[in-house]
């Protein structure tokens, strides 16, 4: 029996640790010995084996077999210099576990292999490794000191994951985060450290690499995973979104670079999906802003609202051009920022949650606002917006019917918009909960129809009183060339009429296009040409004209 086997320093090696193993194979006789742990843990046949390869084959999951094959074939043909790998491998139990595989090749003068020696570390189970991918988990991070050590830092994030999960279920969008990190880990520089950041999102820290290498790392994996084949053949694309900064020069410490990383990563899925955006100034401020933003929000939100209040977007008659009712769109001035726009403080709202207290109130000023109305002008139409985010929150359903009970409004008259329908992620829930406000009498209408794919798909689960036409295919309506335009609204409006639901066409600018809109089979119609949004005192004497005209016209 070759000496490699007997000595002191096997010994010594094998003992070290329960979660480590160790190998050593004679490749001459194709005979190796193995750790006394490995053999209890893996339940192999003893410490000696012959074609060891084979053998150990037989415990890698089927699903990784290619990885360690490609990887050994490598090594031992001479084309890699070592061994590494991770792959699961089933232990005595019959349970398979993550295994971190390392080894050399140790030739003799002539390059003949003669010994292949290595460890087999088990990273399952442990705090250190992720169960899923077998990466690193975000505490190992603080093994580094980054004032001491430079490099560039990637933070990678799958985009539109949930959308994923729901199309797919959790199975196969675990397969497809176990294939990408696989991809992640095998295109990185040997001294390179990959962490599972959070469910979707990965970090690279990439060490001693600059602005170049990084990027062109960041253009290989979207190479490597902009189609990712799953077991069953299924082909799922892929678009990854990164962000990216250097170290020690843009982040002398760990929570600095992370901070950074998450808002760079953040501009590049909001500005420009499936790019690589590294850490700027122009980032810092927006960072800042966004900061100054949600403290002046609080503070106003604190002092019962101050700051916030309603404008209102008439709707009218296509005929007649009379107001029938309005749409309640927030505004805020803070006690700091005075010139926030709506997309932007409610995004901030949406962000950190507070949007739920803010649409309470919105749905209280509206409904209070259209009981006011009442007497003077009759019952108007008065809808706002609510995100999917809001309809989420439990007690949403109770407020409503005690608000609308507090006012005595009759809910016949108020339209509740959903916005972002491609946000949906629980289409059935939200069906249920329609169909229940429904049943109370609410009208429930879809906001910015036609914007995405996701517009037809909610149609198909959702049951509205009115849809709302989005802006885009509106505006241009009559400049040449728009011919298009025209024929997918009036499409629009006629499968409207057809499903029995009410419609209202968005961002009338012109005359003409209200004109040309106006002739279609349309209920309703808002824009910029009849009023833009308005503060109360304006909306009421816009209703106060318009009841003229029509006492005038009858
Ligand atoms: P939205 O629901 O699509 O609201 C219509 C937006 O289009 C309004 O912008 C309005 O000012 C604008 N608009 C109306 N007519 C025209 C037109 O003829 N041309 C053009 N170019 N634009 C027109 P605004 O007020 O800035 O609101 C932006 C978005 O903010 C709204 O889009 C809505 O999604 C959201 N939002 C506003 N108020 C609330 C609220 O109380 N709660 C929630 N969750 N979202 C709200
Ligand atoms: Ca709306």
């Amino acid at each position: 029996m070759s000496d490699i086997f007997n000595n002191e320093l096997f010994e010594a090696f094998a003992s070290a640790s329960d979660n480590v193993y160790i190998y050593v194979c004679d490749m001459k006789t194709d005979i190796s010995r193995w750790s006394k742990a490995s053999v209890d843990y893996f339940g192999l046949s003893g410490e000696y084996l012959e074609n060891a390869a084979n053998v150990w084959a037989e415990h890698i999951h089927p699903e990784d077999l290619n990885v360690y094959m490609e990887d050994i074939t490598g090594v031992f043909s001479g084309k890699k210099k070592h061994h590494n790998c991770q792959y699961r491998a089933r232990n005595r139990m019959g349970e398979y576990v993550w295994v971190e595989c390392k080894g050399s090749v140790i030739r003799d003068a002539e390059g003949t292999p003669i010994i292949f020696a290595g460890l087999m570390t088990r990273i399952d189970g442990q705090s250190k490794y992720d169960t899923l991918t077998g990466l690193l988990t975000t505490p190992e991070l603080y093994h580094f000191d980054f004032s001491d050590l430079s490099g560039t830092a990637l933070l990678l994030g799958l985009d539109g994951f949930r959308k994923v999960v729901g199309n797919y279920g959790y199975n196969t969008a675990d397969e497809i985060l176990v294939e990408f990190s696989r991809r992640v880990k095998k295109l990185c520089d040997p001294e390179w450290k990959v962490f599972r950041f959070s469910g979707d999102e990965f970090l690279v820290v990439a060490f001693g690499a600059d602005k170049e290498r990084v990027e062109d790392y960041y253009r290989h994996l979207c190479q490597e995973t902009d189609i990712i084949e799953l077991k069953n053949q299924q082909k799922v694309g892929l678009s990854v979104s990164a962000g990216g900064v250097r170290f020690p020069e843009d982040a002398d410490s760990r929570e600095i670079l992370i901070n950074k990383l998450e808002h760079s990563l953040e501009h590049a899925k909001n500005t420009k999906k499936g790019t690589l955006v590294f850490f700027s100034k122009k980032i810092a401020e927006k960072q800042e802003r966004a900061l100054a933003l949600r403290e002046d929000l609080k503070q106003c939100i604190k002092n019962d609202y101050q700051g916030f209040e309603l404008y209102f977007q008439p709707f009218v008659t296509p005929g007649s051009r009379v107001i029938t009712g309005c749409e309640c769109l927030l505004r805020w001035k803070g006690n700091r920022i005075k010139d926030s726009y709506p997309m932007e403080f409610i995004k901030v709202l949406e962000d950190y949650g507070d949007i739920r207290d803010v649409g309470f109130w919105v749905m209280e000023q509206a409904i209070r606002q259209q009981v006011e109305w009442r007497d003077t002008y009759g019952e108007l139409w008065v809808s706002f917006n609510v995100s999917y985010q809001q309809f989420l929150d439990e007690t949403f359903e109770d407020r409503l019917a005690a608000c609308a009970e507090k006012y005595k409004v009759d809910p016949e008259h108020i339209i509740i918009e959903l916005t972002e329908s491609s946000q949906v992620g629980n289409p059935e829930e939200l069906s249920a909960m329609f169909e229940r406000l429904r049943n109370r009498g609410f009208k429930m209408a879809l906001d910015d129809f036609g914007t995405a794919y996701a517009s037809l798909e909610m149609l198909k689960s959702l049951h509205v009183d009115f849809i709302k036409i989005e802006h885009s295919f509106v505006r241009e309506l009559s400049k040449p060339g728009h011919d298009i335009d025209y024929v997918i609204i009036d499409n629009l409006l006629a499968m409207c009429q057809r499903l029995g639901y009410d419609s209202i066409v968005e961002g009338v600018e012109t005359g003409e296009v209200a004109d040309i809109v106006g002739n279609m089979n349309v209920t309703l119609l808002q824009g910029y040409y009849f009023s833009k949004p308005v503060c109360r005192e304006d909306f009421e004497k816009l209703l106060d004209m318009s009841k003229k005209q029509a006492q005038q016209k009858t």
